[in-house]
Formats: structure tokens, sequence, C-alpha cells
């Protein structure tokens, strides 16, 4: 099994565009335990600049994937993480984005914060939340598509309200390409 890589990226000079140390350690840990492989924060950050659409002060995801596709080494899949908003053109935002059955999967913390919504901030529910959203993206990258059971993390979920019913885990469906993609 290939190890993942996550790269913060940053949009900007704002240290609100930031992911948090904290929140991608403690991400790291929870990606390394569910695919069962080594899970480290690599030491670059990448800035987003390049896929700002200053209309819609948004990123296009579709463009980071590409552009993270170019950093990505053969032997590692790569998890960019970042605070900046989403888009692709067709849809209002986007958690996130991945290559179907490729390397490179990019997910926002814009949209996870309860404090997004107009309620108190929740550090746990924005660290469950981008959990679940990372291991879904990632989940795409051994070619799953979405998921029936509403349970399964590859389940589709456009609203936080979506991704706080379902579970963190892969079903047992889904979990097999997760887990023979590998050597072990
Ligand atoms: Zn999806
Ligand atoms: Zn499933």
């Amino acid at each position: 099994m290939k190890p993942i890589h996550l790269i913060p990226l940053t949009g900007g000079n704002s240290p609100a565009r930031e992911p948090r140390l904290d929140a991608l350690e403690q991400l790291a840990a929870a990606l390394a335990r569910t695919f069962r492989t080594p899970c480290r924060i690599r030491p670059e950050t990448f800035d987003l600049g390049f896929a700002l659409d200053a209309g819609r002060n948004q990123y296009y995801s579709t463009a980071i994937l590409q552009r993270l596709e170019r950093a990505a080494s053969p032997d590692a899949r790569v998890l960019g993480v970042t605070a900046c908003d989403l888009y692709v053109p067709v849809l209002t935002f986007v958690f996130g984005e991945a290559q179907l059955d490729g390397n490179c999967a990019v997910v926002s913390t814009a949209r996870l914060g309860e404090e997004f919504y107009g309620l108190p901030p929740r550090q746990d529910l924005l660290r469950e939340r981008l959990i679940k959203e990372a291991a879904h993206e990632l989940g795409h990258t051994f070619g799953l598509r979405h998921c029936n059971d509403w349970r399964c993390v590859m389940a589709s979920s456009h609203a936080v309200e979506r991704l706080d019913v379902k579970g963190a885990e892969f079903c047992v469906a889904c979990k097999k390409p997760v887990l023979h993609n590998g050597n072990f």
C-alpha cells in the first residue's frame, strides 16, 4: 500500500486560509489507521493563487488536482488540504475532489466548521467532518464511486448534515478495493 502524503495548501496571505497544523496531525493519524498505511505531512506548502477565481472568490479544485499530480511522486498518494473554498464550474462549491483511480485528492475545511453556518465553532465536529471528507476523496483514488449504504464513508454528501450522519469507515464492499490495492 502506498503511503499518503498530506500537502497543506495556502491561498493568499491570510492566516485563516491555512489549514491548522494540529488539525493536519490528527487527520494524518486517522487516515493512517483507516488506510493502514503511513501518512505524513509534507514539509512544503503549496500556494493556490493560480486556481483562484476572483469573481467567485473560490478556488478551482480540478486545476488544483492537475497541479498536485505534477507534485505527486509515483510511490505516494497525495491529499491536498486547504481552508480555501473550492468549486467546480457546474457546482456552487465542493468539499473536495479526487482523481478516480488516480493519485491525487483535495479537501477543503472552508464549509466544514459550524461557524460557516452561523453557529458556535466546534473543533470536534470539524475534525470529524474533515476525516470523513478526506477518507471519502481518497476512496475515489482507489476507484470507488459513491456508495448506496448511507452509513458508508463513500456515501455522497454535499451538505454537512449528510457528512454527520454517515460514518468514517468504509462498508464491507468498499473496503475491499481499498485494502487490496496494496501489498498486504
Ligand atoms: Zn465523492
Ligand atoms: Zn460503501
